[in-house]
């Protein structure tokens, strides 16, 4: 089912985005974290959502659907630090919106940079996502970017950070590269999808 994904549409706005329908998952990243990478490597078509290397450009929100049922949702990235603070703070306003009213939001996968996890965004997606208890699956990506040891260090650690915020969250290592986790990260998706 992952693989039947398709583009459905683009939104600017939560006005825009398309009819409550099925289940969402939506995925939330700094810039560059790796997100488009890491969807595209899930649902196995490589150029489904756009991976660039100008970060932080687009501001949309982008829907993908499965079926009626299930969809994918490409959050904006955040956090390029050449974004002026008037479209960071809309961009946050967005986002608190989106999580907030969002009814068919089932959960959220949050990428962060293996080397560069656990950044003032991804607390405030945290802290966010425990206020309107969503879950959170947490992507370590870029893991072939670390050996071995390092890599499971970082994942213990960031684990034992995120404690606090309950069993609503997990974290795993991530590599779109080496595809590293993917089918773990697949059976996340199926659970929440409850397919
Ligand atoms: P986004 O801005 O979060 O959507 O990030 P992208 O998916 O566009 O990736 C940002 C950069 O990181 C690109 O140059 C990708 O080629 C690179 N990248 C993404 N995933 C991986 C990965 O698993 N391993 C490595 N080594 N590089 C990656």
């Amino acid at each position: 089912l992952l693989r039947q994904t398709q583009f459905e549409i683009s939104a600017a706005t939560l006005a825009q985005c398309p009819p409550e329908q099925g289940i969402e998952i939506a995925f939330a990243g700094r810039s560059n974290a790796g997100k488009s990478s890491a969807l595209n490597t899930l649902v196995d078509h490589s150029g489904l959502a756009r991976t660039s290397k100008t970060p932080g450009r687009t501001q949309l929100i982008n829907f993908f659907r499965m079926n009626d049922q299930c969809k994918l949702v490409d959050l904006p990235g955040y956090g390029y630090a050449k974004v002026p603070e008037k479209v960071k703070k809309e961009w946050q306003e967005q986002m608190g919106e989106y999580l907030e009213n969002r009814e068919c939001l089932a959960g959220l996968f949050l990428v962060m940079d293996v080397r560069h996890p656990l950044k003032e965004f991804d607390v405030m997606m945290l802290d966010w996502s425990r206020h309107f208890e969503m879950p959170v699956h947490i992507l370590l990506s870029k893991s072939d970017k670390l050996k071995r040891g390092p890599a499971k260090n970082t994942l213990f650690d960031v684990r034992k950070q995120v404690k606090p915020y309950g069993d609503k969250v997990s974290v795993q290592l991530f590599s779109s590269l080496d595809k590293t986790g993917v089918e773990d990260a697949r059976q996340v998706l199926s659970n929440w999808f409850e397919f």
